[in-house]
């Protein structure tokens, strides 16, 4: 049978489809893609004329069969979704499922995601992390989101439309305290790239303040709970400068 590439794309920057990722796309028999429109501007740009078929949330379980009997015939074919990596709050899952299942061979080409981006320029611990992705959009549902997130040792990262950004930051003021460290990142490889770090309160107040602060695509990272892990070991390393002296 064929294979099925995932395949990632750029998040903003046309600079970040690598050329394997190119390769790739032209020599496959079709691509399913989100938005045919959107991944059609993408292949145009780039020169690449092979074929997209819709795929999307709706009609995903139903194609998903379609796609894999033309993978089991031995083409190869390519997802992509309408920015950076599928699956991650994107379609794709039902279709890699039905795959596997099938015996498919589905091969990984990585690239950007937005969640990786931010977390890589964050400066918030990064040795674990907690993806969240879209909060509900009913407001009592976010908060009780937030409530359950409130002890969560690890950092937070979530992603966020400009429609909500301000009232996402203030639910999450109010869940985990004025104090939390945290960080905005905002059009990640675009022209208007901006990353805000400070305590919740400080970034929410700079969002209400500044229209321009709550345009675009934004992700949302928050230090977890509990205290800072370097604050435990300075901490650690003070007792022992004062006990050891008293040590036999
Ligand atoms: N699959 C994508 C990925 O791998 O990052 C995410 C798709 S999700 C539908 C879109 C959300 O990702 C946006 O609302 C925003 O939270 C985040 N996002 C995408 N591109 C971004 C960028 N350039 N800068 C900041 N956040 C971005």
């Amino acid at each position: 049978s064929g294979t099925l590439f995932i395949v990632a794309t750029p998040i903003g920057n046309l600079g970040d489809l690598s050329p394997r990722a190119q390769q790739t796309l032209r020599d496959v028999a079709a691509i399913c893609a989100e938005d045919t429109r959107r991944s059609g501007q993408l292949l145009a740009h780039f020169g690449i004329a092979t074929p997209l078929l819709a795929l999307h949330e709706h009609n995903e379980e139903a194609i998903a069969q379609k796609i894999v009997a033309r993978l089991q015939a031995g083409e190869s074919l390519a997802l992509v979704s309408d920015a950076g990596t599928p699956l991650v709050s994107d379609p794709g899952f039902r279709l890699v499922r039905a795959a596997r299942a099938a015996g498919v061979k589905v091969s990984p080409l990585p690239g950007p995601s937005a969640l990786v981006a931010a977390l890589s320029v964050a400066g918030l611990p990064s040795d674990r992390f907690a993806f969240e992705g879209f909060l509900p959009a009913k407001p009592s549902a976010r908060r009780e989101r937030l409530q359950a997130l409130a002890a969560e040792p690890r950092t937070l990262i979530f992603y966020e439309s400009s429609h909500r950004i301000a009232e996402a930051l203030a639910d999450m003021v109010q869940a985990f305290g004025d104090e939390r460290p945290a960080v905005l990142a905002r059009e990640l490889t675009k022209l208007f790239e901006t990353v805000l770090d400070g305590n919740l309160a400080q970034l929410q107040a700079r969002v209400e303040a500044d229209g321009d602060q709550r345009k675009g695509e934004f992700v949302v990272l928050v230090q977890g709970a509990g205290e800072d892990a370097d604050a435990k070991v300075i901490e650690g390393r003070r007792l022992y400068a004062r006990l050891k002296g008293h040590l036999p």
